[in-house]
């Protein structure tokens, strides 16, 4: 087959994002406002929640999700150590200590039967993180630990669902990213979701300076010359409207992305199914995949070559390849801080070293997908 250059993910928007700007730029009204709003509402109800609030990013959305469970100095959280490094650093931007989790290799999520032996008096929340877009079992959770509060890293999960019920409403809060590797994108961007009345203030408060009303009450009220009332320290991890325009137009096109995505995740587990050294992702019976990316992993005790010699033939037919994330505990910055050692979480481990996520977006074309099989195939 004739050479292509197929990247890991790439976003799916043109004409009609791009048109959605217009009107935020033309009024003049460009940060947190009315489009805001719209993508929170919309996002609201396709994640059958009460409360919907959008921030800068997803790891914005950790750390003010966090603060709003009262996590503080001298609390410990329960954080996976298979995922990307935002989830811990949240943590720590709280003052609180991040106690890993190993994880499952089959899902790559948190293996939640080693929950009980992790937990301590100081154990205040737990992030259940939905990898690539498969959710983690947070209905064992809830059940088995109702002490903990869940915040759920849903950075990759738009969408997805577990028994029924999309990810966001599983937990207390639930935490959304927006960046272009994601499966909506709005540049940079996330958002929190909670059924949670109070919960829900002071997240609105916290991305707003701990402001008592927003920008647009404000300046649309009575008396825009009042300033707001702050009761607390807050950030500013707002949102823009040009990016709430986009977001709009990506969100009302999620569905139709994983229901494609979904069809090629199927396709790949087809035509991949005879080659004994790659193992394809399996979806749990009552879980909805949302296909955030399709990430293999390679057996390298009777693989052909190791995953990184893979990678590297793969990267020369112009395949992007990576590893699915990598295991936090193993960064330089967490093994120093907590002396902790690779083998301290040998799936985390192995999931960092043996994992290969392979090309899934939706401007991918049959053909290249026949391309992507045919080199792994190919690899003798
Ligand atoms: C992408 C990602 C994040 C961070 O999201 P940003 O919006 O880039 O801050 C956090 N957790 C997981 C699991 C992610 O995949």
């Amino acid at each position: 087959m004739e050479k292509r250059n197929i990247p890991i993910g790439l976003p799916s928007m043109g004409i009609e994002e791009w048109e959605a700007t217009k009107e935020p730029i033309l009024s003049g009204w460009i940060t947190q406002g009315p489009k805001v709003k719209q993508f929170e509402q919309m996002f609201a109800t396709r994640h059958e929640v009460k409360h919907a609030l959008a921030v800068s990013n997803c790891t914005t959305a950790l750390h003010l999700a966090l603060l709003a469970c009262g996590v503080g100095p001298g609390d410990e959280v329960i954080v996976p150590a298979f995922t990307w490094v935002s989830t811990a650093n949240a943590i720590m931007y709280c003052g609180a200590k991040p106690v890993f989790i190993d994880i499952d290799l089959a899902t790559y999520n948190l293996d939640v039967h080693q929950i009980e032996r992790l937990i301590t008096p100081k154990t205040k929340a737990i992030i259940p993180v939905h990898l690539f877009g498969l959710c983690a079992d947070v209905d064992f959770i809830r059940t088995n630990f109702p002490q903990l509060k869940i915040v759920e890293d849903g950075a990759c999960a738009a969408g997805s669902a577990l028994h029924g019920k999309p990810a966001g409403g599983l937990g207390d809060i639930g935490c959304f990213s927006f960046h272009p590797r994601k499966s909506v994108t709005t540049g940079e961007g996330g958002m929190m979701t909670t059924n949670n009345d109070a919960m829900a203030d002071r997240m609105d408060k916290l991305r707003n300076h701990g402001a008592s009303i927003s920008e647009e009450q404000r300046h649309h009220g009575p008396k825009p010359y009042i300033l707001a009332a702050f009761e607390m320290i807050g950030y500013n991890y707002r949102m823009t409207d040009i990016q709430g325009a986009v977001g709009v137009v990506q969100l009302a096109k999620l569905d139709q992305f994983i229901d494609e995505r979904d069809t090629w995740a199927n396709y790949y587990a087809e035509g991949l199914k005879n080659i004994p050294w790659l193992r394809t992702p399996e979806v749990p019976e009552g879980y909805k995949h949302g296909w955030q990316s399709y990430v293999t992993q390679i057996d390298e005790t009777i693989s052909p070559m190791k995953r990184n010699d893979i990678m590297e033939i793969l990267q020369q037919k112009g395949i992007s390849t990576r590893p699915g994330t990598h295991a936090v505990h193993m960064l330089d910055v967490y093994a120093k801080l907590f002396k902790i050692k690779p083998q301290d979480f040998p799936n985390a481990f192995k999931a960092d070293q043996f994992s290969m996520s392979i090309p899934m977006h939706n401007r991918m074309t049959k053909e290249d997908f026949d391309y992507v099989i045919e080199a792994l195939q190919g690899i003798k």
